[in-house]
């Protein structure tokens, strides 16, 4: 409806219509607030787009951490190609811009009141809430796996102290040293993310310590880019890397005994280790839980523009979201950004809304300039967000190719984090 049908309608149907016509052109005028919970791939993205394309919406960003390390390349800083300062960027841009940013913790949504509650004991009211907190672990999914396991077991798959542990560990265990590593069962943030992992890892130990071994105890079967990795690990690592699927341990990991440094595994078998890194099973951020917008571990929400399919003026995206075929990762989060952002400015300011479009790449580097990549742009269906088309790195690729997608994957990360934190 136009602004000046709603004036019409307001005139011929009374009192209550005109009071919320008022409310439709304060929005119009761009006046509503948006809060936004989580300033990481999906929520910096949005709060960013949202500011610039409707300069006169109050936008509010709550984000715990007063700056942000991005897990994307932080596997690179395992294999020494990337130092931990180039992961580490702050909100200065995003409060540049006009962004109200406020370092605290979202404790809760009342989302009758239509307000959030900080931990500092402040509330923020809103029009439209944009959730995009990652993911929480299921702590004790492997027995013993806590979160005060993580000092000793880093799972390192948040990024930051995590991920210094676990580098500082590997730094420090001797030649001849044993890496076990436990990948999460599906679902899980960045599908391909422990392989790379593996990789970078077993390019340090060939590079520094190259008597030393590396353990994947998968409980998966299969994994992303599995062809490209095994090529890649045979090639490169094949006397360092050995993956041993659920079949050979009866489910992988199923117990830690952190004093002992030590795992077992589903057949019983306990191996020990110099270094351990468990990636437990995740679950959508604990706001998103209390906000009321989960179903089991994470949100549903409408594949049209991510608005949740539970609650009324609230959008999960990222991690968070249950976008099916849409796998988890930093790209996806920014690409989703983009639709929640026009969606919010269609509501709030009377921008158009156009049909939703998203698109995901996941490189992976496996060895020095030998870069993969699996992607796809995809639809928003009925149901779900439909895969439109795809594509992936293919085995046995010459080295100018693997050099070349390894190149786009260094102008992607400059770009996300450019977009996500509105620098330049
Ligand atoms: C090792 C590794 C490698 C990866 N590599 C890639 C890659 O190469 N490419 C790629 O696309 N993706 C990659 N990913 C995945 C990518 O990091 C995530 O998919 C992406 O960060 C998800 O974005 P998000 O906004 O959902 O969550 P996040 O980026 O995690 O942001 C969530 C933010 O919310 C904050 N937060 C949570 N709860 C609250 C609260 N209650 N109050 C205030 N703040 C809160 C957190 O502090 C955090 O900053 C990788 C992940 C890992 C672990």
């Amino acid at each position: 409806m136009s602004r000046l049908n709603r004036r019409q309608f307001s005139k011929a149907v009374g009192a209550s219509a005109v009071a919320a016509s008022f409310g439709s052109i304060a929005y119009a005028q761009g006046k509503g607030k948006v809060v936004v919970i989580g300033g990481g791939a999906g929520g910096a993205t949005a709060a960013h787009l949202i500011k610039k394309g409707a300069p006169n919406l109050d936008v509010t960003l709550v984000e715990v951490n007063p700056q942000y390390t991005t897990c994307f390349f932080s596997n690179l800083y395992l294999g020494g190609f990337r130092t931990f300062d180039s992961l580490t960027h702050t909100y200065d841009g995003l409060k540049n811009l006009g962004v109200n940013v406020i370092h605290d913790m979202a404790t809760g949504v009342d989302n009758a009141g239509k307000t959030v509650s900080l931990k500092s004991g402040s509330k923020l009211s809103y029009d439209k809430l944009v959730l995009s907190p990652g993911i929480d672990f299921k702590w004790n999914a492997i027995e013993g796996y806590d979160q005060s396991a993580t000092e000793k077991m880093p799972h390192a798959y948040k990024a930051g102290a995590q991920t210094k542990i676990l580098k500082g560990q590997l730094e420090a265990m001797r030649d001849g040293g044993t890496v076990v590593m436990a990948p999460p069962p599906n679902p899980f943030r960045c599908p391909p993310g422990p392989y790379e992992r593996a990789s970078m890892i077993a390019h340090y130990l060939k590079t520094n310590k190259p008597k030393s071994k590396l353990i994947i105890m998968d409980p998966k079967p299969k994994f992303s880019k599995m062809a490209l990795f095994q090529e890649g690990w045979e090639t490169h690592y094949n006397d360092i890397i050995e993956w041993i699927g659920p079949d050979f341990t009866d489910g992988g990991v199923k117990k830690v005994d952190v004093a002992g440094m030590s795992v077992t595994t589903g057949d019983g078998e306990t191996t020990k280790a110099d270094v351990i890194n468990i990636i437990p099973a995740q679950k959508a951020g604990a706001i998103a839980h209390a906000a009321g917008c989960t179903d089991g571990d994470w949100c549903p929400i409408n594949p049209a523009d991510f608005s949740s399919a539970k609650v009324k003026d609230v959008y999960v995206l990222g991690d968070a979201s249950v976008a099916k075929s849409m796998p988890k990762s930093g790209f996806s989060a920014n690409s989703q950004a983009k639709v929640v952002a026009n969606a919010v400015q269609a509501e709030l300011a009377g921008k158009k809304k156009f049909p939703a479009r998203y698109r995901n790449t996941c490189w992976s580097l496996i060895s020095p300039d030998n870069g993969v990549k699996v992607g796809a742009s995809y639809k928003a269906g009925e149901k779900a967000v439909d895969v439109a088309s795809k594509f992936i790195s293919k085995p046995g690729e010459d080295n100018a190719l693997r050099s070349q997608t390894y190149q786009e994957s260094l102008g992607w990360y400059s770009a996300i984090t450019s977009e996500m934190f509105a620098k330049g």
